[in-house]
């Protein structure tokens, strides 16, 4: 009986929602689900696509990034996705995609305003986008450099992971995350939509203005604050 078998379960039940959503082709795109009492995560493997994923193929990985028992090799992202684990307390799941709207705004190196109520249920402020990485950095250890580069972002913009659950990585494209792998799909897919919204915004409205205050505080806080009153209880 294999030790790691739910976990990989739940690696592979959210890798499989990647080509669902629409979110990548090919191999484009790869997710994580992580046991913080074991300290290790599976992940998906290299280079192999969506079709031919099964629950066995799936990678586990040490917090050290090592694998632990397998003869593939896990995503080239994984050092990115361990550095989120050890830096973003509380979270499970990590997904990155290269999906084309969230990828453009990255490519454009802009962070998404709020501009409408689908953003502000799910982020009270701007999605953040990191700086371009130095050459430096990129000869160091590029993957491991990109989970730095998004901690540290998020330490000098004063960001909460678990507020703001989704990032764009410049010249490069999204990493969303949440409390469980599946989570973190359903946030790589509202980043995707929500960059897709505020882009046909700018197309009708170059000068489009954010959301107002009480409004993206009103829809935040029906869905999260602690009087929260969206769904059902
Ligand atoms: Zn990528």
């Amino acid at each position: 009986m294999d030790p790691y078998k739910s976990l990989k379960e739940e690696a592979y039940e959210a890798n499989i929602e990647i080509p669902r959503r629409n979110l990548a082709i090919y191999t484009w795109g790869n997710v994580s689900a992580f046991d913080p009492d074991r300290a290790v995560f599976a992940i998906k493997p290299s280079g192999v696509s969506y079709e031919n994923l099964s629950v066995e193929t799936m990678v586990i990985v040490d917090m050290a990034g090592a694998p632990v028992d397998s003869k593939l090799k896990p995503s080239s992202d994984t050092e990115t996705h361990r550095v989120l684990y050890r830096d973003f307390p509380g979270i499970r799941g990590i997904t990155h995609t290269h999906s084309v709207y969230a990828v453009a705004w990255a490519q454009a190196r802009r962070p998404v305003p709020v501009y409408g109520t689908t953003h502000a249920d799910h982020g009270a402020e701007e999605i953040p986008c990191t700086p371009i990485m130095s050459e430096e950095a990129v000869q160091r250890n590029y993957e491991l450099e990109t989970g730095n580069l998004i901690v540290e972002t998020f330490r000098s913009q004063k960001k909460d992971p678990a507020a703001m659950p989704m990032v764009l990585v410049a010249g490069h494209g999204p990493f969303a995350w949440g409390s469980t792998p599946a989570q973190s799909v359903y946030h790589a897919a509202v980043l995707e939509e929500v960059c897709k919204m505020a882009h046909l915004t700018l197309a009708l409205k170059p000068d489009a203005e954010p959301l107002p205050p009480h409004i993206i505080r009103k829809h935040w806080e029906r869905k999260h604050g602690k009087n929260a009153y969206y769904g059902q209880r």
